[in-house]
């Protein structure tokens, strides 16, 4: 709500109540009127819907003391320069009173009355919050993340306290029922054909009211602790990707839901295998002789099997030969083996290998280095 808007109207003229009226006063001559202009009571009534917007929105500055206090200084100090022109595109919709709802979000408007959800609500205000997301690691074998598996992981995060098992009330004490919203911690607002849950007021969205509250957690309800999260890890993860484990983060606060999880996994290589997305790799070390007659390989596959490959004869090294199917199955979709050769030049060679290469050397073609040559001889001459 914009400070033009605070000018504006009188909110305490709004919930009926004088200006040096104490908190319970305000409180209790609010619920009166908002009971009265609730739309559940006056269906398809839009003067009594608008006068509960404006109840509803003298109440959110009114009811909180800070709010109070900057509204009542700001009265006191008259309007300064700008603040009665209103805002872009104000004050075009019939607004009749000088309080203009145009373009107010009333969900927004709503949320700021209950409890902190509404923009520039002040720190002090307890509305429901959102737990935190947490992020974790796992780590994974490269079987694990290529057929799939059900397992856990282990963190330490806020949890429900241990002492208290999240009342945040003292052992032997009991929250009590919250009186406003009889535990159910909401209250319904059905506006038209829209229905808003919003969190009660009263007990901040809980539902029970502390009175007594736990010494281990200071009535937070919320501990430090290990947990463990079972998670299921689909067939044909990504090393690096997340897995979002939705509610399963920190606990939320005054009935806010919980944060997310994310669970980061951490692939481990294979002594043979590499993954290319959906596909496999692996690479097959060819002798010379192999690569220029051709043979026939026995490949092994991810699942324990072996797969027939021929090679043709005057295969490069480096060639890739695709295996259909035999990939990571993810879904519907199964990857391919994509198979590698290189061709393997030894490092040291017996006696017999290096007779047989020599001989073969005298007889072997030339590998076409001539242009190689000529061109070097022509930046000589140049
Ligand atoms: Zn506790
Ligand atoms: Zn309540």
């Amino acid at each position: 709500m914009s400070q033009h808007e605070w000018l504006e109207k009188d909110f305490y003229k709004v919930l009926g109540v004088s200006k040096d009226a104490k908190e319970k006063e305000v409180t209790k001559s609010y619920r009166k009127l908002a009971r009265k202009y609730h739309p559940d009571a006056n269906s398809g009534d839009e003067k009594a819907e608008e006068r509960f917007k404006e109840i509803s929105a003298a109440y959110d500055v009114i009811g909180d003391e800070k709010k109070r206090s900057e509204y009542d200084e700001m009265r006191r100090l008259g309007p300064l320069g700008g603040f009665r022109q209103g805002p872009p595109g104000g004050g075009q919709g019939g607004s009749t009173g000088g309080f203009n709802f145009d373009g107010v979000d009333l969900s927004d408007l709503l949320g700021g009355v209950f409890g902190g959800r509404g923009r520039g609500a002040g720190p002090q205000q307890a509305g429901p919050e959102k737990g935190a997301d947490l992020e974790t690691n796992l780590h994974l074998s490269f079987d694990e993340a290529v057929a799939g598996v059900t397992t856990s992981v282990h963190l330490i995060s806020d949890a429900a306290c241990s002492t208290c098992k999240g009342s945040g009330a003292k052992p032997g004490t009991r929250p009590e029922i919250c009186s406003r919203c009889g535990g159910r911690g909401v209250l319904d607002d059905n506006q038209g054909m829209f229905s808003f849950s919003q969190p009660c007021p009263q007990c901040r969205g809980r539902g029970r009211v502390v009175t007594d509250p736990c010494t281990t957690c200071s009535g937070t309800g919320m501990e430090r602790r290990p947990r463990q999260v079972k998670i299921r890890v689909p067939a044909g993860i990504k090393n690096g990707q997340r897995i979002k484990l939705k509610g399963r983060g920190g606990p939320g606060r005054n009935g806010g839901q919980h944060g997310d999880l994310y669970v980061k996994v951490d692939v481990a290589s294979h002594e043979l295998f590499g993954r290319k997305g959906a596909h496999l790799t692996v690479e097959v070390p060819l002798t010379y002789p192999e690569a220029a007659l051709g043979t026939k390989l026995t490949v092994p596959t991810m699942n324990g099997g072996t797969v027939k490959l021929k090679i043709p004869a005057g295969t490069a090294s480096g060639k890739t030969f695709r295996v259909k199917g035999k990939g990571v199955a993810s879904g519907s979709k199964t990857g391919d083996l994509l198979v590698t050769v290189n061709v393997n030049v030894p490092a040291s060679l017996s006696a017999e290998e290096k007779a047989a290469i020599e001989a073969l050397a005298q007889i072997s073609s030339s590998p076409g280095r001539e242009r190689l040559v000529d061109f070097a001889a022509k930046g000589d001459t140049s």
